[in-house]
Protein backbone atom coordinates (compact mmCIF):
# COMPACT_ATOMS: atom_id res chain seq x y z
CA UNK A 1 0.00 0.00 0.00
CA UNK A 2 1.78 3.19 -1.27
CA UNK A 3 0.17 5.30 1.96
CA UNK A 4 2.49 3.09 4.23
CA UNK A 5 5.70 3.32 1.83
CA UNK A 6 8.38 5.77 2.93
CA UNK A 7 10.15 5.31 -0.24
CA UNK A 8 6.86 6.74 -2.09
CA UNK A 9 6.16 9.48 -0.27
CA UNK A 10 10.04 10.42 -0.82
CA UNK A 11 9.66 9.60 -4.52
CA UNK A 12 6.58 12.01 -4.67
CA UNK A 13 8.57 14.73 -2.63
CA UNK A 14 11.45 14.45 -5.03
CA UNK A 15 9.54 15.43 -8.24
CA UNK A 16 7.93 18.26 -6.08
CA UNK A 17 11.32 19.88 -5.63
CA UNK A 18 12.16 18.96 -9.55
CA UNK A 19 8.85 21.09 -10.03
CA UNK A 20 9.40 24.02 -7.85
CA UNK A 21 13.04 24.13 -9.17
CA UNK A 22 11.72 24.55 -12.74
CA UNK A 23 9.02 26.92 -11.77
CA UNK A 24 12.16 29.09 -9.68
CA UNK A 25 14.17 28.96 -12.88
CA UNK A 26 11.24 30.45 -15.09
CA UNK A 27 11.15 33.43 -13.03
CA UNK A 28 8.16 36.00 -11.66
CA UNK A 29 5.20 35.25 -13.55
CA UNK A 30 4.40 38.55 -13.81
CA UNK A 31 7.79 40.07 -14.50
CA UNK A 32 10.24 38.04 -14.99
CA UNK A 33 12.01 38.95 -11.70
CA UNK A 34 14.18 36.64 -9.30
CA UNK A 35 11.81 35.10 -7.39
CA UNK A 36 12.75 34.07 -3.61
CA UNK A 37 11.38 30.49 -1.42
CA UNK A 38 8.40 31.56 0.09
CA UNK A 39 6.85 28.02 1.23
CA UNK A 40 3.93 27.48 2.81
CA UNK A 41 3.59 25.37 5.99
CA UNK A 42 1.06 22.70 5.88
CA UNK A 43 -0.48 20.50 8.28
CA UNK A 44 -0.81 17.33 6.34
CA UNK A 45 -2.87 14.53 8.00
CA UNK A 46 -2.05 11.39 7.65
CA UNK A 47 1.04 11.29 7.24
CA UNK A 48 3.69 8.16 8.39
CA UNK A 49 5.50 8.81 11.41
CA UNK A 50 8.74 10.07 10.93
CA UNK A 51 8.82 11.57 8.14
CA UNK A 52 10.91 14.89 7.94
CA UNK A 53 9.13 18.32 8.71
CA UNK A 54 10.18 19.08 4.63
CA UNK A 55 7.04 16.92 3.99
CA UNK A 56 4.84 19.24 5.42
CA UNK A 57 6.05 21.92 2.84
CA UNK A 58 3.98 23.35 -0.06
CA UNK A 59 7.04 24.86 -2.03
CA UNK A 60 6.17 28.13 -3.07
CA UNK A 61 8.00 31.22 -4.21
CA UNK A 62 7.73 34.98 -4.25
CA UNK A 63 8.95 37.60 -6.61
CA UNK A 64 11.93 39.75 -5.16
CA UNK A 65 10.96 42.61 -7.37
CA UNK A 66 9.70 45.93 -5.23
CA UNK A 67 6.28 46.56 -6.48
CA UNK A 68 5.41 43.07 -7.98
CA UNK A 69 5.58 40.43 -5.02
CA UNK A 70 4.16 38.13 -7.29
CA UNK A 71 3.52 34.75 -6.51
CA UNK A 72 4.40 31.69 -8.33
CA UNK A 73 3.65 28.20 -6.60
CA UNK A 74 4.68 24.85 -8.94
CA UNK A 75 2.04 22.12 -9.13
CA UNK A 76 2.36 19.25 -6.70
CA UNK A 77 2.38 15.72 -6.42
CA UNK A 78 1.34 15.79 -2.41
CA UNK A 79 -0.34 18.72 -1.62
CA UNK A 80 -4.36 19.60 -3.82
CA UNK A 81 -4.79 23.00 -3.73
CA UNK A 82 -5.28 24.71 0.20
CA UNK A 83 -6.40 21.16 1.13
CA UNK A 84 -4.07 20.24 4.40
CA UNK A 85 -4.55 16.79 3.58
CA UNK A 86 -2.88 15.19 0.79
CA UNK A 87 -3.13 14.59 -2.49
CA UNK A 88 -2.68 10.75 -2.53
CA UNK A 89 -5.07 10.41 0.28
CA UNK A 90 -7.98 12.56 -1.29
CA UNK A 91 -7.27 10.51 -4.42
CA UNK A 92 -7.33 7.23 -2.63
CA UNK A 93 -10.47 7.76 -0.31
CA UNK A 94 -12.13 9.66 -3.39
CA UNK A 95 -11.41 6.26 -5.92
CA UNK A 96 -13.04 3.87 -3.57
CA UNK A 97 -15.64 2.87 -6.26
CA UNK A 98 -18.94 2.51 -4.05
CA UNK A 99 -17.82 5.48 -1.44
CA UNK A 100 -16.24 4.34 2.21
CA UNK A 101 -18.10 1.84 4.24
CA UNK A 102 -19.31 2.89 7.62
CA UNK A 103 -15.94 0.79 9.07
CA UNK A 104 -13.99 2.37 6.93
CA UNK A 105 -15.09 5.62 7.71
CA UNK A 106 -15.13 5.43 10.90
CA UNK A 107 -11.24 4.63 10.64
CA UNK A 108 -10.65 7.49 8.59
CA UNK A 109 -12.16 9.58 11.25
CA UNK A 110 -10.11 8.35 14.00
CA UNK A 111 -6.93 8.09 12.09
CA UNK A 112 -6.67 11.03 10.03
CA UNK A 113 -9.42 13.65 10.67
CA UNK A 114 -11.54 13.26 8.14
CA UNK A 115 -15.43 13.05 8.61
CA UNK A 116 -17.88 11.76 6.44
CA UNK A 117 -19.10 15.58 4.85
CA UNK A 118 -15.54 15.88 3.71
CA UNK A 119 -15.79 12.52 1.99
CA UNK A 120 -18.57 13.62 0.26
CA UNK A 121 -16.92 17.13 -0.20
CA UNK A 122 -14.23 15.08 -2.28
CA UNK A 123 -15.97 12.68 -4.14
CA UNK A 124 -18.58 16.09 -5.33
CA UNK A 125 -15.33 17.26 -6.75
CA UNK A 126 -14.10 14.75 -8.69
CA UNK A 127 -17.63 13.46 -10.03
CA UNK A 128 -18.75 18.11 -10.60
CA UNK A 129 -15.52 19.70 -10.78
CA UNK A 130 -12.93 17.70 -12.34
CA UNK A 131 -14.87 17.30 -16.00
CA UNK A 132 -14.83 20.70 -16.20
CA UNK A 133 -10.67 21.47 -15.19
CA UNK A 134 -8.81 22.68 -18.49
CA UNK A 135 -6.43 19.87 -17.82
CA UNK A 136 -9.54 17.39 -17.73
CA UNK A 137 -11.12 18.52 -21.36
CA UNK A 138 -7.52 18.71 -23.11
CA UNK A 139 -6.63 14.96 -22.08
CA UNK A 140 -9.62 12.90 -21.80
CA UNK A 141 -9.98 12.15 -25.26
CA UNK A 142 -6.45 10.45 -25.14
CA UNK A 143 -7.96 8.23 -23.22
CA UNK A 144 -9.78 4.83 -25.05
CA UNK A 145 -11.59 3.66 -24.66
CA UNK A 146 -13.30 6.93 -22.59
CA UNK A 147 -12.65 7.06 -18.84
CA UNK A 148 -16.28 7.00 -17.06
CA UNK A 149 -16.82 10.15 -15.83
CA UNK A 150 -19.48 8.18 -13.20
CA UNK A 151 -16.93 6.63 -11.70
CA UNK A 152 -13.88 8.86 -11.52
CA UNK A 153 -11.18 9.37 -9.54
CA UNK A 154 -10.67 5.09 -9.55
CA UNK A 155 -12.05 4.67 -13.60
CA UNK A 156 -8.59 7.45 -14.05
CA UNK A 157 -6.22 5.50 -11.66
CA UNK A 158 -6.62 2.56 -13.15
CA UNK A 159 -5.85 3.59 -16.84
CA UNK A 160 -2.10 3.72 -14.95
CA UNK A 161 0.47 1.28 -15.71
CA UNK A 162 2.69 -0.17 -12.47
CA UNK A 163 2.40 -1.46 -8.96
CA UNK A 164 0.01 0.76 -6.22
CA UNK A 165 3.03 2.68 -5.77
CA UNK A 166 3.82 3.86 -10.05
CA UNK A 167 0.12 4.16 -11.02
CA UNK A 168 -0.53 6.65 -7.66
CA UNK A 169 2.53 8.40 -8.62
CA UNK A 170 1.80 8.75 -12.71
CA UNK A 171 -1.66 9.55 -11.65
CA UNK A 172 -0.86 12.32 -9.40
CA UNK A 173 1.59 13.62 -11.86
CA UNK A 174 -0.90 13.77 -14.44
CA UNK A 175 -2.93 15.77 -12.45
CA UNK A 176 0.25 18.34 -12.08
CA UNK A 177 -0.78 20.81 -13.70
CA UNK A 178 -4.01 21.98 -11.65
CA UNK A 179 -2.52 22.08 -8.95
CA UNK A 180 -0.76 24.92 -9.11
CA UNK A 181 -1.61 28.67 -8.35
CA UNK A 182 -4.89 30.00 -8.13
CA UNK A 183 -6.74 27.02 -10.38
CA UNK A 184 -7.14 24.96 -7.32
CA UNK A 185 -8.62 27.38 -4.82
CA UNK A 186 -12.17 26.13 -5.12
CA UNK A 187 -10.95 22.91 -3.74
ZN1 LIG B 1 7.48 39.94 -10.29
Amino acid sequence: MPLGDPNFHERILDFDRDRAASCRAAGCPACGGRLHAANYRRKPRGWLTGLGTEHDLRFSFCCAVEGCRDRATPPSLRFLGRKVYLAVIVTVIAAMRDGPSERRLKMLAETIGVDRRTVARWRSWWLVTFPTTPLWRARSAAFMPPVEPASLPASLLERFAGEAGERLTAFLSFLGPITGGASMRAF
